[in-house]
Parts: structure tokens; C-alpha cells; sequence
């Protein structure tokens, strides 16, 4: 039986969790009044009902319900705008940054990136865990996740029993509903649970998805997103992914394996893909694909190793960058290729913005230049269209940093 005051604390989680609450709208308008406050960082009710596209009246209630869980509070503003402090002070509203937290991980070939985040998604707590991913079983990379998990959240000083949950950003097909991994270049093997793996493990409720929809995440957010509200963001680095935010929503598909970018054929029956199958971009524009090119001019490099690899690219980024004509002309064919699928993207989409996302997007000059001339070339329009194309080059504490959006979307409404 549970003593009293561990029942108090799991009533009043269960509470900011929103669980008490059965009627849908209800909870959907919850969710919308939190994301607003999460997009806005703070707004007087009235700007809430404006935003949100509810009415005052039901703002009013919802807001009242969330400050007594402890999930929103009131600030009181006494300047207006221009700093003057005369006049009605206006009580507006702010999350309550204490009142749950996230944590994100990134998984990649080389490494796992582990972020920690209060409510308002500023960081708290972050480390990197050097990893072989594809040579150590699925079980065992959840192992090491989570006693890093573990050990972020302690020296953050953050009660366990407040963190809302763990999200996971896992290149490949990754079916969002169920948490199945059907394939990953990480993983040694197809079909992976991890989603019931990591919550037996970690016992926080846990969602995994594709990562570059992280990276969607992360700029829907913290980037772009706070000025867009469709855009689409295109990664590039061991792999090439893709998230597609519409209306602020992330778009998934009918079964979860939506946006799946880097695996849609630009030469018919091309090269090989790390996939298996033959002509994917990813064959041409991705890390492994520019190494191996790379590899016939006479290195041997191994391109499964993720380590070499990373050492290989920038070698290759720097012989570009001074002037080899045959490496550059590597990187010039593969800004070509990702160049044109992003056009091809344009094209069907007519994206008012699109990010180029990760750190391998500081890649060669020739790499940038070949891919801006091929968008403008071979979208519809040309010119007429041209895109508004913006680079984040951050690493990979981009992508955990979206995972822990991920958990702060899903789970407080
Ligand atoms: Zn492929």
C-alpha cells in the first residue's frame, strides 16, 4: 500500500499529466493552451483565446483548472510594451517550468547525445556517450541510455517521480504508433521494440520515432517554427532524413514511417544502399556514400566503422575546401543529388522554408554550391520559386534536444 504523502505526490503527477480528464476537447484545448504558453513564453488569457482560436470564457476555465495543477501560473506584468510602467498591469500567464521535465536522447552510429529539459524546453542537463551502435545488441544500447538517463537526472538534481518521460530519436523506419523499429542502420537487427525495451529498463513512459523528425521537432519549437508554421527540414549526415511540419503538426503518415526522404530513388537502379535497395539519395549525398566514392581514388577507408568515418569526412571536406579536383568533384555529384531531391520536394510541397539540418550540413563548399544550384535549376519554377533555405548545423544535442519536445508534446495536456 502506498503511504499517504507517495499517493499525494502520484495523484498530483497524474494530475499535471493530465490523466484526471476523460472529455477529449477538454483535453485537447488543455494541450493547445500549453503549447501556445511553451511557443509565446507568456500571454495575458485574451491572447490566448486569439492564438488558440477559443473563447475567452473557455480559457478562462482551462486556465484556472492548470494553475491549480501546478502547470501554468500567472505573471504580472507592470510595463507595457515600452517599458513604461504606467497604466493597468496586465496578468499574463507562463508555464511553470518546475512542473515536469524531459529527457531526449539521440541515437547515432558513433555516439548517443542525452538531453534533460524543464517544461519550457530549456536545457538542464546534456552528455554524450561515445557508442559503437550497430555492434552492440539493441538491449544493451538501452542499457547504456538509460544508466547515462540516470545519471543526468541526478546531477540536475531533478525528483525522478517528475519526469514525464523519455523520447528517442532513432534513424530509419521507425512505426511511431507501436514503437517498433523495423529497421535501423544502428541497431544489428530488424524489428526492434525499443520502445517496450527502454520502458522496461528505464520505467519512464517512452516514445521513439524517426530522428530527423527530431529534428522537426526541434525547430518547430526552439527554430523556425516559431515563425513558420509549415516548413520542412532535410538532414544530412551519416544518413539523409527528412521532417515535414504542416500547420504546426508533424506529419507522420498513415503508418508512421512518413517523410522518409533519404530512401526515395533519384537514379533507377543506382548505387547500393546501406537500405538494400538501389538509387536511394541517401547512396549519393550521405557521409558513407562520399567515403566510399572517396575509397576508389585509394584510400580504404571503412565505412562502417562510424569513428573512421568521421574522421575520413572531414579529411575529405578539407582536401575539397583547398582544392582537389577529385574530391571536390565527389562532393560536387553529391550536392547535386540531394540538390535535386529537395527540389523534387519544392516541387510537391511548395514549402515556404526549408531547413538543412545537422552537423554534417558544414560540409564541403562545393557540396553547398552544387546542391543550391541544383534546387534552383530543377525546381518548376526556378528562380520564380526560390526557397528560402537555411542551414543548422548544430550537432547532435539539436536532435535530442527535439526527442525531449517530443515527450513535452505528447504528455502534458
Ligand atoms: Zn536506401
Amino acid at each position: 500500500m502506498l503511504s499517504k504523502s507517495a499517493s499525494c505526490a502520484m495523484n498530483q503527477h497524474d494530475r499535471r499529466l493530465g490523466r484526471h480528464i476523460s472529455d477529449p476537447v477538454r483535453a485537447q484545448n488543455r494541450k493547445a493552451i500549453v503549447d501556445c504558453l511553451r511557443r509565446h513564453q507568456a500571454a495575458a488569457r485574451i491572447e490566448i483565446a486569439k492564438h488558440v482560436g477559443i473563447s475567452p470564457a473557455t480559457v478562462t476555465v482551462i486556465t484556472s483548472e492548470l494553475i491549480e495543477d501546478g502547470v501554468i501560473r500567472e505573471e504580472i506584468a507592470t510595463a507595457d510594451r515600452n517599458g513604461s510602467s504606467r497604466g493597468r498591469p496586465r496578468t499574463r500567464l507562463e508555464l511553470n517550468p518546475e512542473a515536469g521535465f524531459a529527457v531526449g536522447i539521440k541515437i547515432s552510429m558513433h555516439q548517443a547525445s542525452i538531453s534533460l529539459t524543464n517544461l519550457s524546453g530549456e536545457i538542464l542537463g546534456a552528455k554524450i556517450v561515445p557508442m559503437r551502435a550497430n555492434r552492440d545488441a539493441p538491449e544493451r544500447i538501452a542499457e547504456i541510455c538509460m544508466t547515462q538517463i540516470r545519471e543526468v537526472i541526478d546531477d540536475a538534481g531533478i525528483d525522478p517521480e517528475l519526469v514525464l518521460g523519455v523520447g528517442i530519436g532513432v534513424p530509419g523506419y521507425v512505426e511511431y504508433p507501436s514503437g517498433m523499429v523495423r529497421w535501423a542502420p544502428v541497431f544489428s537487427r530488424p524489428d526492434v521494440p525499443f520502445r517496450e525495451i527502454v520502458e522496461q529498463k528505464a520505467g519512464f513512459r517512452t516514445f521513439i520515432d524517426n530522428d530527423a523528425n527530431m529534428t522537426a521537432l526541434a525547430e518547430k519549437w526552439f527554430g523556425v517554427g516559431r515563425q513558420f508554421p509549415t516548413f520542412l527540414v532535410v538532414t544530412v549526415e551519416h544518413g539523409i532524413g527528412m521532417g515535414l511540419v504542416v500547420d504546426e503538426k508533424l506529419y507522420r503518415g498513415a503508418r508512421g514511417f512518413g517523410a522518409e526522404f533519404g530512401h526515395t530513388k533519384i537514379v533507377v537502379g543506382g548505387a547500393l544502399c546501406r537500405c538494400g535497395q538501389r538509387g536511394c539519395i541517401e547512396a549519393y549525398a550521405s557521409d558513407y556514400a562520399i567515403a566510399r566514392e572517396a575509397n576508389v581514388l585509394g584510400s580504404t577507408t571503412d565505412i562502417d566503422d562510424p569513428f573512421a568515418l568521421q574522421d575520413r569526412m572531414e579529411h575529405l571536406i578539407k582536401l575539397s575546401d583547398e582544392g582537389s579536383p577529385a574530391v571536390t568533384s565527389i562532393f560536387k555529384r553529391a550536392g547535386t543529388m540531394l540538390g535535386t531531391g529537395i527540389a523534387n520536394l519544392v516541387d510537391v510541397l511548395d514549402p515556404p522554408v526549408v531547413v538543412l539540418s545537422g552537423a554534417r550540413s558544414r560540409s564541403a563548399k562545393a557540396f553547398f554550391t552544387a546542391l543550391t544550384d541544383a534546387m534552383e535549376s530543377n525546381t518548376l519554377l526556378g528562380a520564380q520559386t526560390k526557397v528560402d533555405l537555411r542551414v543548422n548545423s548544430g550537432g547532435d544535442e539539436v536532435w535530442a534536444h527535439g526527442a525531449a519536445a517530443l515527450v513535452l508534446e505528447e504528455t502534458l495536456i
